[in-house]
């Protein structure tokens, strides 16, 4: 084995931390830098950090050695040449935003079917600051490829939250790349463990860290990943932007990705089982889950996923009142909204992560009232179909 290139697991497991940089005599476990400052030392030792002619802290804004402790893993698990995290993910997507649009005229080009609170993120941008925003539909090939090749930047989210469409990568890189335009991608769905889009030519990834990477739904948190080193430029954008993580949260994103692989397995393996179930199920109308042969992009998702990941919607044939009466059946599965934890969690996206788009919005995206998204939690995967099976259930 290459000492240098350790496998995501073996990465993970140790939190990142390699045997030669062991000092021996250490705590095993990262210790959490809580504090807003840093001694600075001499005048000459804070002209040095301050200049940047030596590495040092001042001010956690600034930089936390536990919050460079989980970017430096989280750059390696993405593949990228540096990460700056952030305080959320809504935070990462708006300092991607700014520091993919920084010097270029084009407007963000995107697509309708984005997490809400991306959508609401943009809607805010163009209102208040005039950030040209222009949604196509990367369906339509023609027309996304047109609309990316006039962007500034790009912001694609695939798979698609909670519809789970994906877009392809690799065209939409090749394109923005003619028109000099940097390419985002919230890669929170799929997880590093399951697609690379940087390999694919992406520009950033973005995360809410919220998710699987932190695992355990106790701390809110996102990251951005570069594919090319970071610049002066893009870190002075992210810490006066002023999303940043505190240095708990940070260490618990870093605890939790020591079991991600692991988690992932469990995940990916519930999220195929029971779409899989769902499919054969009279009850159900449709399922949206990119792992299933049937997918319409299956093509696709052989090419730029390794795993269909835990995330899937449905449509029931009962439709609004059937969804309902689901929910409030519901005995295991929580109703709750988010994703990425170790508990199975169900809700309706028109009713909480999608409720902030416009209903004309949420039409076009296509995602309706009667729309259930389930995110898979690590339990025994029986235990989830028992409680599937009398939730969907007529009687
Ligand atoms: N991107 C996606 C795909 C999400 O699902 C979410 C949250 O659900 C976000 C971004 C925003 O993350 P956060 O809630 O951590 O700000």
């Amino acid at each position: 084995m290459n000492s240098s290139a350790p496998r995501p697991a073996t990465l993970c497991a140790h939190g990142g931390q390699r045997h030669e940089a062991r000092k021996g005599n250490q705590p095993l476990q990262p210790a959490i830098a809580q504090t807003a400052v840093f001694e600075l030392g001499t005048a000459a030792d804070a002209e040095a950090i301050f200049s940047h002619a030596r590495d040092g802290y001042a001010y956690s804004r600034f930089g936390n050695p536990s919050v460079d402790a989980l970017a430096t893993l989280l750059a390696e698990l993405e593949g990228g040449a540096g990460a700056l995290v952030t305080s959320s993910g809504n935070a990462a997507t708006l300092c991607a935003i700014t520091t993919a649009l920084d010097g270029r005229t084009g407007p963000l080009v995107t697509h309708p079917d984005i997490y809400g609170g991306s959508f609401e993120l943009l809607r805010i941008l163009s209102s208040v600051y005039r950030v040209a925003v222009e949604f196509a539909d990367p369906s339509r090939e023609e027309t996304w490829l047109a609309a990316v090749s006039r962007a500034g930047a790009v912001l694609v989210e695939t798979p698609s939250n909670p519809l789970m469409r994906l877009i392809d990568i690799e065209r939409t890189a090749q394109t923005a790349r003619i028109a000099g335009a940097p390419v985002i991608v919230d890669n929170t769905v799929a997880t590093p463990m399951n697609q690379q889009p940087l390999s694919r030519g992406a520009d950033w990834v973005v995360h809410s860290s919220t998710k699987y990477l932190n695992g355990h739904a106790d701390m809110i948190g996102g990251c951005l990943v570069s594919r090319e080193p970071l610049t002066s430029r893009h870190r002075a954008i992210h810490k006066n932007l002023g999303g940043t993580v505190n240095a708990l949260d940070a260490w618990l994103v870093h605890r939790g990705l020591r079991t991600f692989p692991l988690r992932m397995e469990a995940h990916n393996r519930n999220g195929t089982a029971i779409a899989e179930w769902l499919q054969q199920r009279r009850e159900i109308a449709r399922v949206f889950y990119p792992g299933l042969p049937s997918h319409p992009q299956a093509d696709l998702f052989r090419r730029q996923m390794s795993h269909g990941g835990g995330l899937l919607s449905f449509e029931l044939k009962g439709g609004e009142p059937a969804a309902l009466r689901f929910i409030d059946r519901l005995r295991l599965i929580v109703h709750a909204v988010s994703l990425g934890g170790t508990e199975t969690l169900a809700t309706r996206p028109s009713k909480t992560s999608h409720r902030g788009m416009t209903p004309e919005a949420r039409q076009q995206a296509g995602i309706g009232d009667g729309l259930i998204r389930l995110a898979l939690g690590i339990e025994a995967v029986e235990d989830v179909i028992d409680d599937l099976e009398q939730a969907i259930s007529e009687t």
